[in-house]
C-alpha cells in the first residue's frame, strides 16, 4: 500500500491526491482521503479504484476541506478480497471521547487476528476485516490522556510491519515499525510538512526531501511544534523489506540515499556477473524487469532491445486479486515486438518468479514470435516462501519455488535455461560490499531466505510452518 499525508498547507486535500497518485504502483484497488478543518470538523471520501478517476475533481476534492489530511492507496494483503470491500478502504477514521483520529497503514500486522478476538470478547465492534483496525480500537480502549500517547500504547501493541500515517485535529503522525521493513519518508512544503511511503511522491507535490523516517520512529508535527521526535518502541535492528529494491518502490524513489533505478540496474549487473549465457538480445519484461535488463546488457555486452512491449493502460497484473484476471492480465498487458525477436537468442530479464504465470506466458508468446532460444534471468533470489508483512504472495503452495528445484521451474517454464540472482549477490548490489551476513541480515529477505525476522503469530497459529 501507499501512505500519504501532508500538514499545514492549504487544500491539503489537492496534495494528498496527487501523492497518492505518485504511489499507485503500490496500490490500485482503492483509495482515500481523510481532512480536517475547524469549520466543518473532519472529512473522508473513500473510493474503489484509481486515484485519477475519483481523486481529481474540483467536486470531489471540495467536499475535503483543511489544512491537514492523510491518504492511503490499498492493496489487500489483508481482509476480503474482491471487488467490493469498500469497508476495507483506508483511512481509518475513529472517534474518541478526546476527539478523532485517522490512520493510513503501510504493512501487515501479523498478530491481528489474535488482537481481534481479544478486542472482540472485551465488546468491540469491528467495521472491516481489516488488521488496521485493531489499531483504532487499541486506541479506544487506551488510558492514555492524548490521542498520540494512545496511538503509541496500541502500536506498542502490534507485531508486525507498520508504516503509517495517522492525523488528530491539529497533529499529523508518521511512525515505522521498530524494524523499519515498510518504507517512509519525510518531505518540507512550503510552510507545512509532507509524510510519504516514498520520495517520488514528494516529487510530484514539489516537497522537499528532509529525510527518511527511521526504523521504530514516531513523529509529530503540528503547527506550532513542527517535527517532534520520539523512540517508543525497544530498540532493534532495522530489516528493510529487500524487495523493495527489486519491485515494490518506483524507481525514481530514493531509498537510503540512492536511487532504486540505479540500485535495480547494479542488480542486473551482479546478475550477469553470476549468471552469463551466450545469447544476441537481453530483453526486459516490462516495466518491472528494465532496469535490471539495462544493467545486465552493459555488465554482458549484449544488445538491448525491447523485445516485449507493455501496454502502459494496464496495472500491475499481479496485484490484480483473483487468479482468473491474473490469467489474463499477461496478455492484456504484454505483446511481443515480433521484428525484434524472430531468429535470435532471448536473454529475458524479470524481476521475480512467484507463481510462473507471467513468465510461462511470455515464453510462449517470445517463442510463437519465433525466438530460437529463451534464456530466463532473474532479478532476485526463487521466492520459496510468503510474505506476511504487507507484499501479496500466495501461499506456499502456489509458490513455483516452494515445490520445484531450478531445474524443475526450468522445465515447467519450458525454457533453454533460467536462472536467478543468489542472495548474496543482491545484498551486494543493494550496497552491502559482504554480502549477507547469516548471523545478521541487515534486510528482511523472508520470501527467499524463510527467516521471518517477526515471529508471524496468526500463521503460526492457522498452522503455517516455518
Ligand atoms: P508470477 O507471474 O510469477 O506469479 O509473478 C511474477 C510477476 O509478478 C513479476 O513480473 C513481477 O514483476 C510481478 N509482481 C507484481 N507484484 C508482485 C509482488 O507483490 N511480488 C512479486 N514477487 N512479484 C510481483
Ligand atoms: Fe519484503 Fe519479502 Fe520480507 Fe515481505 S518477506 S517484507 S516481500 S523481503
Ligand atoms: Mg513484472
Amino acid at each position: 500500500c501507499g501512505v500519504f499525508g501532508v500538514i499545514g498547507v492549504a487544500d491539503a486535500a489537492s496534495f494528498v491526491a496527487l501523492g497518492l497518485h505518485a504511489l499507485q504502483h503500490r496500490g490500485q484497488e482503492a483509495g482515500g482521503i481523510v481532512t480536517y478543518n475547524p469549520e466543518g470538523g473532519f472529512h473522508q471520501a473513500r473510493r474503489m479504484g484509481y486515484v485519477r478517476d475519483n481523486f481529481t475533481s474540483r467536486e470531489v476534492i471540495d467536499t475535503l476541506p483543511g489544512a491537514i489530511g492523510v491518504g492511503h492507496v490499498r492493496y489487500s494483503t489483508s481482509g476480503d478480497k474482491g471487488p467490493a470491500v469498500i469497508r476495507n478502504v483506508q483511512p481509518f477514521f475513529g472517534e474518541f471521547a478526546i476527539g478523532g483520529a485517522a490512520i493510513a497503514h503501510n504493512g501487515n500486522l501479523t498478530n491481528a487476528v489474535a488482537l481481534r478476538r481479544e478486542l472482540i470478547e472485551r465488546g468491540s465492534i469491528f467495521q472491516s476485516s481489516s488488521d488496521t483496525e485493531c489499531i483504532i480500537h487499541l486506541m479506544a480502549r487506551s488510558m492514555g490522556r492524548t490521542l498520540v500517547d494512545r496511538m503509541e500504547d496500541a502500536l506498542r501493541k502490534v507485531e508486525g510491519a507498520f508504516s503509517i500515517v495517522a492525523m488528530t485535529r491539529t497533529k499529523l503522525v508518521g511512525v515505522r515499525d521498530p524494524l523499519g521493513i515498510r518504507p517512509l519518508v519525510l518531505g518540507k512544503l512550503g510552510a507545512g510538512w509532507v509524510l510519504a511511503s516514498e520520495t517520488c511522491a514528494l516529487d510530484i507535490v514539489g516537497a522537499e526531501f528532509l529525510r527518511e523516517i527511521e526504523p521504530g520512529e514516531m513523529v509529530v508535527i503540528s503547527a506550532e511544534a513542527g517535527v517532534e521526535s520520539f523512540f517508543p518502541f525497544r530498540p532493534r535492528k532495522p530489516r528493510f523489506c529487500i524487495f523493495e529494491h527489486v519491485y515494490f518502490s518506483r524507481p525514481d524513489s530514493l531509498i537510503a540515499g540512492r536511487s532504486v533505478y540505479e540500485t535495480r540496474e547494479a542488480i542486473g549487473r551482479e546478475l550477469a556477473r553470476e549468471t552469463p549465457v551466450e545469447a544476441d538480445l537481453v530483453c526486459p519484461v516490462p516495466d518491472s524487469g528494465t532496469p535490471a535488463a539495462i544493467g545486465y546488457a552493459r555488465e554482458s555486452g549484449i544488445p538491448f532491445g525491447m523485445g516485449i512491449i507493455r501496454n502502459q493502460y494496464v496495472g500491475r497484473t499481479f496485484i490484480e486479486p483473483t487468479d482468473q484476471i491474473r490469467n489474463m492480465g499477461v496478455r492484456l498487458k504484454l505483446n511481443v515486438n515480433r521484428a525484434l525477436i524472430r531468429g535470435k537468442r532471448v536473454i529475458l530479464v524479470d524481476d521475480s518468479v512467484v507463481r510462473g504465470t507471467t513468465s510461462r506466458k511470455i515464453k510462449e508468446m517470445v517463442l510463437d514470435a519465433g525466438a530460437r532460444e529463451v534464456h530466463f534471468r532473474i532479478a532476485s533470489p526463487p521466492t520459496a516462501w510468503p510474505c506476511f508483512y504487507g507484499v501479496d504472495t500466495p501461499n506456499r503452495e502456489k509458490l513455483l519455488a516452494a515445490t520445484m528445484s531450478e531445474e524443475e521451474m526450468r522445465q515447467h517454464l519450458g525454457v533453454d535455461s533460467l536462472r536467478f540472482i543468489s542472495l548474496d549477490g543482491l545484498y551486494r548490489a543493494v550496497g552491502e560490499a559482504k554480502g549477507r551476513d547469516p548471523h545478521a541480515p541487515r534486510f528482511c529477505d523472508a520470501c527467499f531466505s524463510g527467516e521471518y525476522p517477526v515471529a508471524p503469530a496468526d500463521m503460526l497459529e492457522q498452522g503455517f510452518e516455518m
